[in-house]
């Protein structure tokens, strides 16, 4: 696993090194086989082509253009559930330390996703306890209705006692995709917003 810290790539960055503030590290989260990847490749093929870099192998770096704001994200898909030794367990306790905002990820048509995401919420909230952080649950594969086991409605009352933002997304369809990383660069914005008064 390659975990690029900004101090290895920004030397090579010409413009933006003023805009240094404006740069959040975003964390995905979320059960195996949920759609983490296939959500953070759309991320990363949302941008023009050179206004990307593809700068670790799970960590993409764009700038999204958002109510006449750029902000940049670096989109890290290093979380993974299903390694569970000692030497991957850095990679899960970096995660949770490093995000300025976090996407928590489960797939409709798995229930126990859901659980494991609830379980994500806690760990995280307990971690990062004096902070605010932004956090979007997501339920993604929103195109399978035939196999849903998640309600929409489920999903948003998680959401309203984990006191964060929901969104249901199709990674396939690439639904609501685009709306799910301009949600998390406004929600970076009203934290950072409110902190300034
Ligand atoms: P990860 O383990 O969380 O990174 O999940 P992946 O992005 O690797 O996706 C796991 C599997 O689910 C792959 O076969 C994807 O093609 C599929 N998948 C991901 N998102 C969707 C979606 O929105 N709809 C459907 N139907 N399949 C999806
Ligand atoms: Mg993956």
């Amino acid at each position: 696993k390659s975990i690029h810290s900004r101090a290895n790539w920004s030397s090579d960055s010409e413009s933006d090194s003023s805009e240094a503030e404006c740069l959040y590290h975003v964390v995905l989260l979320g059960d195996h086989g949920v759609g983490k990847s296939s959500l953070a490749n759309i991320f990363a093929g949302i941008q023009e082509k050179d206004a990307h870099k593809h700068i670790g192998e799970d960590t993409y770096e764009g700038t999204l253009m958002v109510d006449g704001e750029e902000t940049t994200l670096v989109v890290m898909d290093t979380w993974e559930t299903e390694k569970q030794e000692e030497d991957e367990k850095w990679v899960q306790d970096y995660c949770m330390q490093v995000g300025n905002a976090y996407i928590i990820v489960y797939s409709i048509t798995d229930r126990s996703s859901f659980e494991s995401a609830s379980e994500l919420r806690i760990q995280l909230r307990r971690i990062r306890q004096a902070e605010n952080i932004p956090i979007i649950l997501v339920g993604n594969k929103s195109d399978l209705v035939r196999s849903r086991e998640v309600a929409v409605e489920e999903g948003r009352a998680c959401a309203v006692v984990f006191d964060c933002k929901f969104i249901e997304t199709s990674a396939s369809l690439h639904h609501n995709v685009h709306e799910l990383f301009e949600g998390i660069v406004r929600q970076i914005r009203l934290r950072r917003d409110s902190k300034e008064i």
